[in-house]
């Protein structure tokens, strides 16, 4: 029995890194332009205090200007709203990223609503959303965009082929599911009120999984030569009872991985497949933005 090949996202995420490096470096040479990208942390949750570090290294890494402002949980609405206002103003700042989730006595819808939509690198303001499903030119949020890049990579083009996201969320399932509609694909979003979901993912071609529940999508779910693309990241005690009784974890992805890679054409890890993309892009649309509130195309 052949399996699936693996997805090797790490050289396409380098390649990306190395792009936006490169125009950064021609942004300062020809324009006296550096993109700058400010990460704001509120609280101490680990696993974000790793994304918004690798964030941190990744931009300094690429050339950019790069921001960290880390703010107590107990943090005021006002006092957010505030520094997202200030970091609008700042010329120095071409990208803005509030890491959420956020402490639950802030609203969060209000504070994307209150970041500039040019700045607005993750792509969560209804304004990149509006212009998103309009096919518009719109800053794209970062997860779904490198979606698109390992597809486009491993598949070419895209035109014809059943797409079936599974998860409708404004951060992954909805923007994946446009993007895909855009490159021509016919798309079918599932998510927890879809009935027969193991028959409407058995239809895909390329089959998206953003549901953040472990291992959900099983083996016999996936069509024979399929794309899966898995976006989930979960993390789950060990099954040896001696690494689990010493409170010991790994992280997932939403698909049965052992399964799906004797059924899947190809298929992305986790973790080391969607994940990497997802900071790599966040320095490509950090440039893009860059480009445009400078009135250079992008
Ligand atoms: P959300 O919780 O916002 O959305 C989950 C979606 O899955 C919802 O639309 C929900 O449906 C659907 N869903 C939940 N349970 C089921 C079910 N039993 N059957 C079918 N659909 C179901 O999650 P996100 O979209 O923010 O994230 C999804 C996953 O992707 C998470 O694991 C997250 O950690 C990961 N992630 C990974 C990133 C990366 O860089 N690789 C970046 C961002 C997220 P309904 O709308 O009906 O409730």
């Amino acid at each position: 029995m052949s399996l699936a090949e693996v997805i090797d996202t790490k050289a396409l995420a380098q390649a990306v890194r190395a792009q936006a490096a490169g125009e950064v470096a021609q942004l300062k040479a020809e324009h006296g332009i550096q993109p700058g990208l400010a990460v704001v942390l509120v609280g101490e949750d680990p696993a974000s205090q790793v994304y918004v570090r690798s964030k941190g290294e990744q931009s300094r890494e690429a050339g950019m200007h790069s921001e960290t402002h880390l703010l107590p949980a107990d943090t005021a609405q006002e006092d957010l709203l505030a520094l997202v206002e200030q970091l609008n103003e700042d010329p120095k700042i071409h990208g803005i990223l509030v890491q959420m989730p956020l402490p639950r006595h802030i609203n969060e819808k209000m504070i994307l609503a209150a970041i500039d939509p040019n700045k607005d690198v993750d792509g969560l303001h209804v304004v990149n959303a509006g212009l998103l499903a309009s096919g518009m030119p719109a800053l794209i949020p970062c997860t779904p965009l490198g979606c698109m890049l390992v597809l486009r990579q491993t598949l070419g083009d895209l035109a014809g082929k059943r797409a079936v996201v599974v998860g409708r969320s404004v951060l992954v399932g909805r923007p994946i599911a446009q993007l895909l509609l855009q490159a021509d694909c016919t798309v079918t979003i599932a998510h927890s009120r879809t009935v027969d979901l193991p028959g409407v993912c058995r239809e895909a071609d390329i089959l998206v999984a953003a549901v953040g529940r472990p291992q959900m999508i099983k083996g016999d779910w996936i069509k024979p030569g399929a794309t899966v693309i898995d976006v989930g990241i979960n993390r789950v005690p060990f099954r040896d009872p001696v690494k689990a009784a010493a409170g010991k974890t790994k992280l997932v992805g939403d698909v049965a991985f052992k399964e799906a890679e004797k059924v899947a054409a190809y298929i992305t890890p986790v973790p080391g497949g969607i994940g990497p993309m997802t900071v790599a892009c966040l320095l490509a649309n950090t440039v893009t933005a860059a480009k445009r509130i400078n009135g250079l195309d992008g």
